[in-house]
């Protein structure tokens, strides 16, 4: 586990970060050693930042759509810029492999492309009006402050889908990143800082960083000057958040845990399978809010399909992410460690037949490596219907496949899912009204691994919301329905007449 993690905070233009004496320690779950002591915003700051954030947006509103695209067109050159370095951070900072947080990176570029091209595409409708010489039309306004909170496992991408829309759409941003990840975000925010200086004429606090524990995001959420609150994290955090926000009728974009299944077909392309279940189920050592968790597979391929996934999961490398030949890195830190370590055992408890899953590198006593675990259930117990973050995948036998798609919907989350076949009433079915129901259904490829392009999120304790492509961005502004009456007479809706 060799590594320069100066060089990597240099690479990134936050090496002064490691000499503050602040109380937010920063570990790498490489190794654990010790990164950085953060200074962290105290309720004063937080309060400063709602004030500034609302300065940004009354002046960020007024400026042309297509000129707040430019602002992000920008981004997304400094961030090609940076790609490497802010790549290796995230990777050092989450133990994810290299490739991933390269991957990372380019998401976030994506969506800055995806931002652009919407700055000149924020459509309202007009509509027919019953009443003569009247005309009808949305139009689409930016709402405030739009808060961000994030989780450790994406970061920074999560961070840029949203800013880099809320930003077109003429919001101002504040970002609560993770503290188990503030480092990735201050390096987001000096690039962020200038692509500002370099655009010339944003507001100052056009988009901030408020770093530190929850009750930062717990400030920023009860304050009735934050319209918007965009949050990605786990459904615990969502149900508090939720709560919170409904008290003041503020407007929650919630992206919450995911449990998310595979069904493998008997028609199925089986190299095809295994190969998807691989990434799907490890990668990011399986602390992907849309990693593949549970594997529903036909009676009539169960045994072929299992004993593939297996020699494929004997055969994975684990080790330092920042070796380009590792597949899967450490757990973000013990807790991690522990809810897989419970997991297992309350699996086995209900019956389930483990392989894998034992720790190594244990002469690190602060990392937290682990072989990723195969988990054969006979049911569909409460354990494997509850979200561990960690690489565990369990695997179910049935017989038809309404019964497949029943088990697939018969967990409290909804966020992606996966089916598996050549036989197309089998994926018509998965996909229609009466199929899977979460946000993301896929065919023949896995449950992770989103492209922006597309509407982002998933139902029930998911929590509802969408970000990143498609309509998403209505998410971020109000409509307003405007009535025009452009003759001499008054004629009211439904033809009533009020005699005056
Ligand atoms: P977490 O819920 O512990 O923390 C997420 C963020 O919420 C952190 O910034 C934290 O400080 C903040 N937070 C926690 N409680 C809060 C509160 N009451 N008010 C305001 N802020 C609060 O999640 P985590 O462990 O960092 O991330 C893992 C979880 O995130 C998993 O459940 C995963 O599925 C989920 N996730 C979901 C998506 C998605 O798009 N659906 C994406 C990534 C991660």
């Amino acid at each position: 586990m060799d590594f320069d993690a100066k060089e990597i905070l240099a690479r990134n233009g936050i090496e002064h970060l490691a000499a503050q004496k602040g109380p937010l320690q920063v570990r790498t779950p490489i190794d654990g050693r010790v990164l950085a002591n953060l200074d962290v915003a105290t309720a004063q700051h937080t309060e400063m930042a709602i004030q500034n954030s609302v300065k940004a947006f009354k002046e960020w509103r007024t400026v042309p759509a297509p000129r707040r695209g430019e602002l992000i067109r920008l981004l997304g050159e400094e961030l090609r810029a940076s790609k490497a370095a802010l790549g290796e951070l995230v990777s050092l900072e989450t133990g994810k492999i290299l490739q991933e947080g390269l991957g990372e990176v380019q998401e976030m570029i994506d969506i800055c492309d995806f931002a652009v091209g919407l700055s000149r595409q924020l459509y309202g409708l007009t509509i027919a009006s019953e009443r003569p010489n009247h005309r009808m039309m949305e139009t689409w306004h930016p709402m405030g402050p739009c808060l961000v909170v994030t989780a450790f496992n994406f970061p920074v991408a999560v961070w840029a889908w949203n800013a880099a829309l809320a930003l077109v759409c003429g919001n101002s941003v504040i970002w609560k990143p993770s503290e188990k990840t503030p480092l990735s975000a201050a390096a987001v925010q000096q690039i962020f800082e200038r692509t500002c200086a370099r655009f010339g004429t944003a507001p100052a606090a056009l988009s901030q960083l408020v770093q530190g524990e929850r009750e930062r995001g717990e400030q920023l959420v009860r304050d009735s000057r934050v319209p918007l609150i965009s949050a990605t994290g786990s459904t615990r955090m969502g149900r508090e958040i939720a709560k919170v926000a409904s008290e003041r009728f503020a407007r929650t974009i919630l992206e919450l845990g995911g449990n998310n299944a595979g069904i493998v077909c008997p028609s199925a392309d089986l190299s095809l399978v295994v190969r998807a279940v691989a990434f799907a189920a490890m990668g990011t050592a399986g602390q992907r809010c849309t990693t593949l968790r549970r594997l529903i597979v036909h009676s009539s391929v169960y045994d072929k399909v299992v004993s593939e996934v297996k020699k494929v999961y004997e055969q994975v490398r684990i080790g330092s992410p920042l070796d380009s030949a590792s597949m899967i890195g450490p757990l973000i830190d013990k807790g991690a460690y522990s809810s897989m370590v419970k997991a297992l055992s309350a699996a086995k408890e209900d019956g389930g037949r483990v392989f894998g899953g034992e720790r190594v590198y244990a002469e690190l006593p602060d990392a937290y490596y682990v072989k990723p675990a195969i988990v054969e259930m006979k049911k569909q117990t409460d354990i494997v219907c509850h979200e561990t973050f960690a690489p565990i995948l369990y695997v179910l036998k049935y017989d038809t496949v309404e019964e497949a798609i029943a088990l697939n919907n018969d967990v409290p989350q909804g966020l992606s899912s996966s089916l598996f076949t050549t036989d197309m009433r089998e994926m018509e079915l998965f996909l229609s009204a009466a199929g899977s129901d979460c946000g993301i259904a896929n065919v023949n490829i896995g449950p992770s691994g989103a492209e922006i392009g597309g509407a982002f999120g998933g139902e029930k304790e998911t929590g509802g919301g969408r970000e990143s492509g498609s309509d998403s961005w209505k998410a971020y502004m109000r409509r307003a329905t405007n009535t025009i009456n452009f003759g001499k007479d008054l004629p009211l809706a439904q033809g009533i007449e009020f005699g005056v």
